[in-house]
């Protein structure tokens, strides 16, 4: 595990927040936001108290994961109070804008709404914040991860080998600020027929793990591609949450001990 004194200084939120660890994708809808949700909840599910910071400011999709909606509040004028999910305190732009308002904003003021996001929040005593990054490994996550006090870096991919080579770059990104990579989550690594149990590949095999032990970092898990996953997202009880015993929830809880 990482601890506090891993978080560099100059982030007012520091004393609040024990741990920051980023979950970055190379390419977007490899499971990301997903990922992050429940690894939340796995977090929490082992005693820690948790916050998600939803960066994924172009497609914000951490109130819905989480099932939370409504306007943050403020109680000193100053600072945002997070909102609250299944006990996971939250944070995205997605309260700041209806659902419907795309955002078209330029680098710098992306990184500049993330800051205040994070600075502005009156997070409460956080064993770990986990930040949900903007897809991608451009100028916008370099700079996030550097102005961030990130402690930990992880990095979802599906084992297609363009996800796997766009994930090599997130790699790279968290290695240039001296962020550590905790290790490599392999989604939608294979699909089990709900009709025939048939087992099957979809996105190619093995991937993950080539990639991890290729660059020496860990392989924090494998998770199948199955509607149960999508469908308990989109109704705002992730996994882990809405099926705290089943065998996914179990990989998760797996994973939370190995970061
Ligand atoms: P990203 O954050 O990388 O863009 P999301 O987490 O939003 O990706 O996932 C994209 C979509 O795929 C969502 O609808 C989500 O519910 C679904 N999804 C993610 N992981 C899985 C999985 N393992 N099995 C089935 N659906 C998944």
């Amino acid at each position: 595990r990482i601890h506090a004194h891993a978080v560099q200084p100059g982030v007012k939120a520091r004393d609040e927040i024990k741990n920051i660890i980023a979950v970055a994708s190379g390419k977007g809808g490899v499971g990301k936001s997903t990922v992050t949700a429940n690894l939340a909840l796995a977090l929490q599910a082992d005693g820690a108290r948790v916050g998600v910071l939803d960066a994924d400011i172009y497609g914000p999709s951490q109130p819905r994961m989480l099932g939370v909606r409504g306007q943050p509040e403020s109680k000193d004028g100053k600072h945002m109070q997070p909102m609250l999910g299944h006990g996971i305190q939250v944070m995205s732009a997605g309260f700041l804008v209806d659902e419907e308002t795309p955002m078209i904003w330029r680098g710098p003021m992306v990184t500049q709404a993330l800051e205040q996001l994070l600075t502005e929040t009156a997070w409460e005593a956080l064993d770990y914040l986990i930040v949900d990054m903007p897809p991608g490994t451009g100028d916008i996550q370099l700079t996030l991860a550097q102005k961030v006090p990130v402690s930990g870096g992880v990095i979802v991919t599906t084992p297609q080998d363009i996800a796997l080579l766009d994930a090599r770059k997130g790699l790279r990104m968290f290695e240039k600020v001296d962020v550590a990579v905790l290790g490599i989550v392999e989604n939608m690594s294979t699909h089990i027929c709900s009709n025939c149990g048939h087992e099957e590949h979809i996105f190619g095999s093995g991937g993950g793990a080539a990639m991890a032990s290729q660059y020496g970092v860990h392989l924090l898990g494998s998770l199948p591609l199955d509607i149960t996953i999508r469908e308990q997202s989109d109704s705002g009880y992730p996994t882990v949450a809405a099926d705290p015993e089943g065998r996914i929830a179990t990989d998760y809880r797996h994973m939370a001990r190995s970061v």
